[in-house]
């Protein structure tokens, strides 16, 4: 099985439009959405619909998704993610809010193979950077493969015979990445509509099972549209910036 894994979406459609048609030609049979479809951009009701129509054989929440459709207050977001998310609330329509707000919290098994999370497999809301963070979700998913999301950061981290390898710090994660039986594996395919790691592009990643391997990609998109988009809604400017620089 070959699956198209989506993450932190953040209602860019120009950044998820890319990465679909890319992914199409690429060949995948099923997709995994690992939350935060909206919060940020400028396009909550259209990114949610292009989601829906993919059927995804997994979903789960993430933090902004919560907020976005009511779940939650925006307690613990800084003002920017607070007046973006207080935005979509207000343009979600009723049956999106419905939507979002039925979504599952992870970690969801998707089959023998893989789970998928949000922020981690202990805490949906955890954020993994460094080593101690990976080691814990390692040791807490019960899956060879765990793919999540949250910090818009691509990582792949290893657990092999006890031994732990960040295989990107490494510079042993160049796409497709191995499974190697035996060894446990966290994933994050990098955010799709904002990334954080200094590389504007829109990031995804095909996760196949039959052939043992997970590849990493990056995408150029309409990154201007999504910027003009994201100032005429009235969303605060830094949203549009960042977008340009990819942090
Ligand atoms: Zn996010």
């Amino acid at each position: 099985m070959r699956y198209l894994v989506l993450t932190d979406i953040h209602a860019n459609l120009e950044a998820l439009g890319a990465c679909l048609a890319e992914a199409t030609w690429r060949g995948y049979d099923r997709a995994l959405v690992l939350g935060d479809l909206v919060g940020y951009g400028a396009d909550p009701n259209a990114v949610i619909a292009r989601i829906q129509a993919l059927n995804p054989v997994a979903i789960v929440r993430g933090n902004h998704d919560r907020v976005a459709c009511g779940l939650e207050q925006a307690e613990g977001f800084n003002a920017v993610a607070k007046a973006a998310v207080q935005w979509t609330l207000g343009v979600l329509t009723p049956a999106h809010r419905d939507w979002l707000a039925s979504l599952p919290q992870g970690p969801t098994m998707v089959d023998d193979a893989i789970e998928i999370c949000h922020g981690s497999p202990f805490d949906e809301d955890a954020y993994i950077f460094d080593e101690l963070d990976a080691v814990h979700a390692l040791k807490a998913s019960v899956r060879a493969l765990c793919l999540f999301g949250h910090t818009h950061c691509p990582a792949v981290f290893q657990l092999s015979e006890g031994k732990f390898d960040d295989l990107r710090a490494a510079g042993e994660a160049d796409t497709p990445v191995p499974l190697r039986e035996a060894a446990k594996y966290l994933v994050n395919p990098g955010s799709v509509g904002q990334p954080r790691d200094g590389d504007p592009r829109a990031a995804y990643a095909i996760a196949d099972t039959g052939a043992r391997r997970v590849e990493l990609f990056r995408i150029e998109y309409a990154v201007n549209d999504a910027q003009a988009k994201v100032l005429k809604a009235g969303l605060p400017e830094v949203l549009a910036q960042r977008l340009g620089v990819g942090r």
